[in-house]
């Protein structure tokens, strides 16, 4: 054994002795911060950091779950599924891609455009599996600061593409700061970028947006063969823990993600389920309106305490509390709600259950007094 220890010459390196015995991994892989989950909450504490939905899985995607098989192999390419939604969209099968949450597509569309060399521009502070997913395609994240409104500034990020842009994401409602893109907005972004260039607008919040003046992509596909719009069955319709997502864009460009995928990983219950989520749409939806009701009453008593906070457009709500944040979050934590820190810059708390907003607004209370006025009076457009 004694000798596993002692330096050893590699065949490979010639003479030199070789005395780091780690494996040799990718650097900018190494420096990665694994993602985190939101953590796991106290029996009595309500856990509002992942922007799940609250409530528990209607009837009809119960009894899907139960009739999956399990020691059979799922359909590689969730046929059944893409034709459900291919219809929903009136777009043809090919132009439907199902993934593993749209997460999991993010990535196979990063990778399939962007490699060493390569960069993809999205706005930050956005979803934070985007400088992850850059990062282990080998590409170059290019991020450009939200505007002092906590939104994406277009402009910049057009300004910001060179000929290596292979890659650009825009979130609306943006992750986690909730504001929307409008149509009038990205319409006159399109127009600024190269039809050569992959524009990923990622629209996993979509179902809880009620302003009609917010971007929605399913239309703009026809205008747009450069766009890929991606959603997902884990927000609204409450499916997150079965990993089920889908893109709608071009075939040849959809072609590319299913290359690089991994097969097989849409599981036949979350291909069922998703099918019977659709089915039953309209109980679901009523269900996201009633989240969004509470979202707004939510926002409007925040406004009331003094905050000054961007209309949220999602299932969440973002308190910018700046160098505040972590002991912002422990107030939050010793009142039995787990939010989302992102230290330095500030909380983003899912709208859960009715019963959590006493807590949540109470926290929310205790913390906007301690917060510098400036902090208060953030310049909204
Ligand atoms: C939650 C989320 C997703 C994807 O979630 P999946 O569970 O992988 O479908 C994608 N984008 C944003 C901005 C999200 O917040």
């Amino acid at each position: 054994m004694t000798t596993m220890h002692r330096p050893v010459g590699h065949p490979q390196l010639g003479l030199g002795l070789v005395t780091d015995h780690r494996v040799r991994l990718r650097p900018e892989i190494e420096k990665m911060e694994p993602y985190r989950q939101g953590k796991p909450a106290a029996a009595d504490a309500f856990k509002l950091s992942s922007n799940e939905n609250p409530f528990e899985p209607i009837p009809a995607v119960v009894e899907a779950i139960a009739r999956s098989s399990v020691n059979r192999y799922p359909d590689s390419s969730a046929s059944a599924l893409r034709r459900v939604l291919a219809a929903h969209y009136s777009l043809d099968e090919g132009q439907v891609h199902i993934g593993a949450g749209s997460a999991s597509i993010l990535a196979q569309l990063i990778t399939a455009a962007a490699g060493p060399g390569d960069e993809v521009v999205y706005s930050w502070r956005s979803f934070e599996a985007y400088p992850l997913l850059v990062a282990v395609a080998g590409a170059t994240s290019v991020q450009i600061p939200n505007t002092a409104a906590h939104r994406h500034d277009l402009d910049a990020m057009a300004a910001a593409v060179t000929d290596r842009t292979r890659v650009i994401m825009v979130c609306s409602p943006n992750n986690p700061t909730g504001s929307i893109v409008t149509a009038d907005e990205f319409t006159a972004f399109m127009a600024k970028i190269a039809p050569t260039v992959l524009v990923l607008l990622d629209e996993a919040y979509i179902e809880f947006v009620t302003d009609d003046t917010a971007v929605r992509g399913p239309t703009l596909l026809s205008s747009y063969p450069n766009l890929v719009v991606l959603r997902t069955f884990s927000k609204a319709y409450g499916l997150a823990g079965l990993r089920v997502g889908y893109a709608l864009g071009e075939e040849y460009v959809l072609d590319a993600a299913r290359a690089t995928a991994i097969p097989l990983s849409v599981v036949e219950m979350a291909q069922r389920a998703a099918i019977a989520s659709i089915e039953h749409q309209a109980e679901l939806l009523e269900r996201v309106a009633t989240l969004s009701a509470l979202r707004d009453e939510v926002w409007s008593a925040l406004v009331d305490q003094g905050w000054s906070v961007p209309r949220p457009h999602g299932n969440f709500v973002w308190l910018p509390t700046g160098a505040l944040t972590i002991w912002a979050a422990g107030v939050f934590a010793d009142n039995g709600i787990v939010a989302r820190a992102f230290a330095g810059d500030g909380l983003r708390i899912s709208i859960g259950e009715r019963d959590s907003v006493d807590k949540l607004l109470r926290s929310a209370a205790e913390v906007v007094r301690k917060l510098p006025t400036s902090a208060q009076t953030t310049a909204l457009d």
